[in-house]
């Protein structure tokens, strides 16, 4: 793999990633029936530290729990396996990626006679939509995939398949010369990006776009926490793709995009055109949050190194 991940947690052992294989009939590989997590690792004055990790470790068991998957772990048995893979890889910052997969005992649809495993991958992985997009603001197009219902698929799972949507999403954005599609739901609604939460700021009030096909992000919930700290008004709204035109600022949220601001959406600037003042200052204090810089949120990080 061109991907360079040191030692991966695998069955329960730290092994060099070339020797972390699958067969070719895992039945994860065929139907998608995984369920993963993304999490990150930042830089501190007291060494690495996992941002939120319980409640990563909780929300993959959750994912599991959706697609009927049995978990053979504890999320306390998820914790010890992501500081171990860390701790053993000895890099200050990266991103972490937990999976769970149906083995190749069966091929048929039905995955009750599979073997459930479990792995966990460290990536050095730096501003996942470029640094220009954070600079300049990313531009978003309303991409012409809609967000699964949730009665077509399970979105507040992790899960594989779920995906194949946002692969869809991304990539008619992508090459469409955009950073990034903005999925709506099936009746127009705002829902999320391929891999972000979004947040509309108006009149000094903060809309975080409410809980509907859209996953429960982590990210989310600390921009609503860091905003009400900061005394911002926080109001969790529906909202249509117009409504989003004409907000004094846009950005995105996620474990892998931060706090990324939006500049353009569907090609119409979003108040100045520019990465607005309150999405830089918000991806200000959510990196000095994540580095362990604000005591109020401390107990946010899992410290590597104890
Ligand atoms: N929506 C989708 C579809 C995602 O894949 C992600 C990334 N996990 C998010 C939102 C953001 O979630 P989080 O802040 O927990 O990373």
């Amino acid at each position: 793999s061109a991907l360079d991940a040191g030692l991966i947690w695998f069955e329960g052992e730290l092994v060099p990633a070339a020797e972390a294989k699958v067969s070719v009939l895992t039945h994860a590989l065929h139907y998608g029936t995984s369920v993963f997590e993304g999490i990150r690792a930042y830089k501190t004055a007291r060494g690495p530290a996992v941002f939120r990790l319980p409640e990563h470790s909780q929300r993959l068991i959750d994912s599991a729990k959706i697609i009927g998957m049995p978990v053979p772990y504890s999320a306390d048995e998820i914790n010890h396996a992501v500081l171990e893979t860390i701790r053993h890889n000895g890099r200050d910052a990266c991103y972490i990626r937990p999976l769970l997969w149906y083995g190749a005992e069966s091929l048929g649809v039905n995955p009750g006679r599979n073997r459930v495993h479990f792995m966990v991958a460290t990536l050095p992985w730096g501003v996942y939509l470029g640094e220009e997009a954070i600079r300049e603001g990313a531009k978003l197009v309303t991409s012409s995939w809609r967000r699964s219902p949730g009665d077509v698929m399970p979105t507040k799972s992790k899960a594989g398949g779920n995906y194949i949507n946002s692969v869809l999403a991304n990539q008619e954005a992508r090459g469409s010369g955009f950073d990034e599609a903005l999925l709506l739901d099936k009746e127009g609604f705002v829902a999320e990006g391929s891999g972000e939460n979004i947040f509309f700021l108006k009149g000094g009030t903060l809309y975080p776009i409410a809980h509907s096909v859209n996953l429960r992000g982590i990210t989310r919930d600390t921009v609503i926490k860091i905003a009400e700290w900061m005394g911002t008004p926080v109001v969790p709204t529906m909202a249509t793709r117009d409504e989003l035109y004409t907000a004094d600022e846009v950005f995105m949220v996620g474990t892998a995009a931060e706090v990324t601001p939006v500049s353009s959406i569907d090609r119409r600037p979003i108040g100045t055109g520019k990465a607005g003042e309150f999405s830089l200052k918000m991806r200000e204090t959510y990196l000095k949050v994540v580095s362990g810089e604000v005591p109020e949120f401390d107990h946010w990080l899992s410290y590597v190194n104890g």
